[in-house]
């Protein structure tokens, strides 16, 4: 059966993104057709994409929303995304959208960001019919989507052409939930009647995440093992309640690796050091000296390197990884090499633990496509000791770059990567731990450290990584299944008939 799929995103590489979230905006859609489904995206027309410097076609359709009082111009345009036939809609809106980042500068959120995405979700209810796209299923990620569900079982419900579509809402990070004052209840246009505590209403705020989660015809998640930790505290993020309610109609999927953009073999980045899985021995020496030398680290192929690319957040762990650098920069021999931007107090602490070992610590406050694909490729150990994973894609992308990941057993990690403990030696990838100190890590560590030490036993973990396929095909055929249950769910519940 083939679905006409339209994903309502704010991200999607390599047009914008922040996160992981815009990797898989940007990479299911084409396994997807690959599986012969139709899929198209509906995002906001952020800078960032307008000036990425792909094409971009008027419609020639245009729209008002209504925002509380106001009536908000917009517009459609069309595009593909880069290098396929998938179409793109962008919501034109220039003060909504044309800022120099999507969410917030500084830290601070927008302070408009419920206004720009009730209007963003009413204009692609605006677009669906005004471009007459066919859709069977509206795929939503995240909260900034997740008034689309609402709308759909309550104003929009029983008009054509919006009456048959089902809804699949997919949480990739529970955390960030869209919660506001609940006078922006009024910029909804939604009646009041839906701000109680089962629907849109979160301890007195309006609440983005809560609604996606009241009104889908299905929820997902990013992985099996997150799917089970979001029903309690304190994973569930206050959320225990309208999940367990809605358990039947949960999933966990775990999220795909893109071998396009992530493989060592064709990897643009790495110059003349691509490797695969048979010459990973010298191919990654040579990233790794390559590494080593561009930030100023000594050449030395036998220290061990450490590293992380990510937001620099509490999530991530980064608490613990700057602990455990702190205890070991002063006498153990391991260099450490962190990409990433974020909070305030780990640029600073990060910066002075780079200028107090400069032969020990490399840091790059910066987001850089390509140094994170450098430093996959030159590392020996890839660092993810998040509180919390949903997915995470970073291990995926070490796996295949023959970088050992060292993560916490949570939500993907868990899913994903396997200790190289005793008694799972033929299958292991990885190292994990559990307990979330420093403690644990700095252990975790230094059984990671010894084995590096065993060569013959460093080049099968590796080789057993790399042999690995973590790519979207298996994933993208699970979201077809649950396409497919979802508009099954949506048809049961009102009615509608599905092709
Ligand atoms: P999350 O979505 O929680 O941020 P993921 O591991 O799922 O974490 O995905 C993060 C993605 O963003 C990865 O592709 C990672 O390489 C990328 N990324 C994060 N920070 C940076 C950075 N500073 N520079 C380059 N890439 C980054």
């Amino acid at each position: 059966m083939t679905l006409n799929i339209l994903f309502a995103t704010p991200e999607a590489v390599p047009l914008c993104k922040t996160g992981g979230l815009g990797d898989v905006c940007g990479s299911l859609p084409h396994a997807l057709t690959e599986l012969g489904q139709q899929t198209a995206l509906i995002m906001p027309a952020f800078r960032q994409i307008l000036e990425a410097g792909y094409a971009w076609e008027e419609t020639g359709q245009t729209f008002t929303i209504p925002i509380g009082q106001k009536r908000v111009p917009g517009k459609l345009l069309r595009g593909c995304l880069p290098a396929s036939d998938v179409p793109v809609y962008l919501i034109e809106q220039a003060d909504y959208f044309d800022r120099p980042q999507l969410y917030g500068e500084q830290g601070e959120d927008y302070q408009d960001n419920c206004e720009r995405f009730v209007f963003y979700c009413q204009a692609v209810l605006a677009a669906i019919k005004q471009l007459e796209l066919p859709v069977d299923i509206l795929h939503c990620h995240d909260w900034s989507t997740a008034l689309l569900p609402a709308y759909l079982k309550t104003q929009y419900g029983d008009r054509a052409p919006w009456d048959r579509i089902a809804t699949l809402y997919t949480i990739h990070n529970l955390a960030y939930q869209g919660d506001f004052w609940h006078w922006d209840m009024a910029l909804t246009g939604l009646d009041w009647k839906y701000f109680n505590w089962r629907q849109m209403e979160f301890y007195g705020n309006l609440n983005f995440m809560k609604t996606g989660i009241a009104f889908a015809d299905a929820i997902s998640t990013v992985s099996p093992t997150y799917a089970q930790e979001i029903l309690r505290p304190p994973l569930s993020c206050g959320m225990e309640g309208g999940l367990r309610h809605r358990q039947e109609d949960l999933f966990g999927i775990l999220n795909g690796a893109d071998y396009e953009a992530w493989n060592p073999g064709t990897d643009a980045y790495l110059g003349e050091n691509v490797y695969d899985v048979h010459s990973f021995e010298e191919g990654k020496r040579a990233c790794k000296a390559e590494l080593q030398r561009s930030l100023g680290l000594p050449v030395d192929p036998a220290v061990p390197l450490l590293a992380s690319v990510g937001r620099l957040v509490d999530q991530k762990g980064f608490d613990l990884v700057t602990r455990v650098m702190q205890q070991w920069a002063p006498a153990q021999p391991a260099q450490w090499v962190i990409l990433g931007t974020g909070d305030p107090k780990y640029h600073q602490l990060l910066s002075q633990l780079a200028s107090d070992y400069p032969q020990k610590i490399a840091v790059k406050l910066e987001f850089s496509n390509e140094l994170a694909h450098q430093i996959e490729a030159g590392a020996d150990m890839f660092l993810m000791p998040s509180q919390y994973e949903p997915c995470g894609l970073n291990q995926l992308y070490s796996l295949k770059y023959g970088t050992v990941p060292v993560v916490r057993r949570t939500g993907g990690l868990a899913d994903t990567v396997i200790d190289a403990s005793a008694g799972t030696q033929e299958q292991a990838t990885g190292f994990g731990f559990t307990e979330y100190t420093a403690l644990a890590l700095a252990d975790t560590l230094q059984r990671a450290v010894a084995a590096f030490e065993d060569r013959a036993g460093w080049r099968a973990l590796v080789r057993r990584g790399m042999g690995q396929d973590w790519s979207w095909g298996r994933s993208a055929t699970q979201y077809v299944e649950l396409y497919e249950e979802t508009c099954l769910r949506a048809q049961h519940r009102a009615g509608v008939s599905c092709p």
